[in-house]
């Protein structure tokens, strides 16, 4: 059987379709119509490369945030007026954050959810014990969670277009 692989997709197809199977390829179709379904086609897969980076990018904030808290728990460690509390809390979330961003890549979503809402109770908390604590840094509090927000919304659309064309 003769096979072919589609300019597009990649997909192997046998026989002479007429389209492809996987992404309507138009083997029948003039140049310029190959020509704009492979650019359509390139153009969509592009959400990939995207939350591929956006991906690399919540992995940095979550290793900054991992060493912020470390960083605090050393500060805090050598303060004396330091509660074992706020000194266990600083760990714990250490620990959330650098395990999350030693594990994203494996699922994107989950250890993105996970430190995202962690974080966000962690705001929370902070504002019900000092509300004034909400705006302290609240333009890099957004930004970082946009940054997480944005990523998954990436990662949904990348699996979405993965699914589709039976890309891996
Ligand atoms: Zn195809």
């Amino acid at each position: 059987m003769e096979t072919l692989t589609c300019p597009a997709c990649k997909i192997k197809v046998y026989e002479n379709p007429d389209f492809c199977d996987n992404c309507k390829y138009p083997f029948i179709g003039s140049e310029k119509e190959k020509s704009i379904h492979i650019g359509k086609f390139i153009s969509k897969k592009g959400v990939v490369q995207d939350s591929s980076n956006a991906l690399g990018n919540v992995q940095k904030i979550l290793f900054f945030l991992g060493g912020l808290n470390i960083l605090t728990v050393i500060i805090m460690y050598s303060s004396t007026n330091s509660h074992w509390l706020d000194l266990a809390l600083n760990g714990f979330l250490a620990l959330v954050f650098i395990f999350c961003a030693i594990f994203l890549k494996k699922a994107p979503l989950l250890f993105t959810i996970l430190p995202l809402a962690t974080l966000l109770g962690v705001y929370t908390l902070n504002a019900v014990i000092d509300p004034m604590s909400l705006v302290n840094g609240i333009i890099i509090k957004v930004l970082i969670v946009g940054s997480l927000i944005y990523s998954m919304y990436l990662s949904l659309k990348a699996r979405k277009f993965q699914k589709l064309y039976k890309l891996g």
